[in-house]
């Protein structure tokens, strides 16, 4: 499963050119081409899937185990203090190639990511309403 005009899909078929981390029968890691922090590296799985809703779990399963095996090495190849793990899902959360990839981005305090804004916390039932609809969701 490939999609001719994705370039996740074009760097697995290595029709286009990245830098190598690792690579095995599913999945391959390459370092991004406009990191965020020195040493950010993106793990996708060879298939093309567009997001983590539509991936096969045994791909899925295969992936996440070598985010896990990937991060410890960027994070000390970095001499980095943390690790942030991101995958973003649908335009709004600002996903820009839509073929499955987790971000693996060494973090080290002062490295001045912002995340969030300053968040406020919320009343309990407000809360509870919220994971109420959201269990609906799930039946
Ligand atoms: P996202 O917003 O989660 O879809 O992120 C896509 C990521 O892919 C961005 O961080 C880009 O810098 C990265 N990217 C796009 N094209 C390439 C490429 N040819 N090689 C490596 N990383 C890429
Ligand atoms: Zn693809």
């Amino acid at each position: 499963m490939t999609d001719p005009h994705c370039i996740f899909c074009k760097i697995v078929s290595k029709e286009i050119e990245a830098s190598i981390i690792y690579e095995d029968d599913t999945c391959l890691a390459f370092m991004d081409i406009t990191p965020v922090t020195k040493g950010h590296a993106l793990v996708v799985p060879k298939q093309h899937y567009a997001n983590l809703s539509e991936c096969d779990d045994e791909v899925l399963r295969g992936v996440i185990s070598v985010v896990r095996k990937i991060s410890p090495a960027v994070k000390n190849a970095m001499d980095a203090e943390g690790i942030l793990l991101q995958t973003l899902e649908g335009s709004a959360a600002g996903q820009e190639v839509f073929h499955l990839h987790f971000h693996i981005i060494p973090r080290t305090t002062g490295d001045g990511l912002i995340l969030f804004p300053k968040k406020a916390m919320q009343e309990r039932d407000a809360l509870n309403d919220l994971a109420e609809s959201i269990k609906a969701e799930l039946k």
